[in-house]
């Protein structure tokens, strides 16, 4: 496991939320958490469901599902609506911005903070209160470019 030791101090901060929140850390919940942290980021709950399996084939998808929620919740992660894609959940909780692959439909990270620090447009406050921006990049990734695929999966 290599890392084992990462994931034991975020463990710490997950018992520590969770007991301040009043939620039970069950041995699933645990589970579901160490599989996130594991994984390469924006997950899905299908992906995750299907890793954990192999580690607890009672798991139901809804319950992972439902986990990944509460740890949303929780502040954790973070539920990514990305347009055309199912849910997935972001374990990097930095202010950032996303780029997706057309073809492979790998999602990346993009840190832009001129944008993020940037004044809003005169105006704005007709549409209603800014809360949060998020920019969606959309193109072809550097590997499905050097592989050289034309067309769409
Ligand atoms: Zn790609
Ligand atoms: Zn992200």
């Amino acid at each position: 496991m290599d890392n084992a030791k990462f994931t034991k101090q975020q463990i710490e901060e997950l018992k520590k939320l969770c007991g301040e929140s009043g939620i039970k850390l069950t041995h699933q919940r645990l589970e579901i958490f160490k599989e996130l942290m594991a994984v390469s980021n924006h997950p899905s709950a299908e992906l995750i469901y299907k890793r954990l399996r192999r580690k607890l084939p009672t798991v139901a998808l809804d319950t992972v599902y439902r986990t990944l929620a509460t740890f949303d919740e929780l502040g954790l992660v973070k539920k990514l609506h990305l347009m055309n894609e199912r849910t997935l959940f972001d374990t990097n909780l930095k202010v950032h911005h996303h780029f997706i692959c057309n073809h492979c439909r790998k999602v990346e990270d993009i840190y832009w903070q001129r944008f993020d620090s940037c004044k809003l447009p005169e105006g704005i406050g007709e549409v209603g209160m800014i809360e949060s921006r998020h920019l969606e990049f959309h193109g072809v990734c550097r590997n499905c470019l050097n592989i050289g695929r034309k067309d769409k999966q």
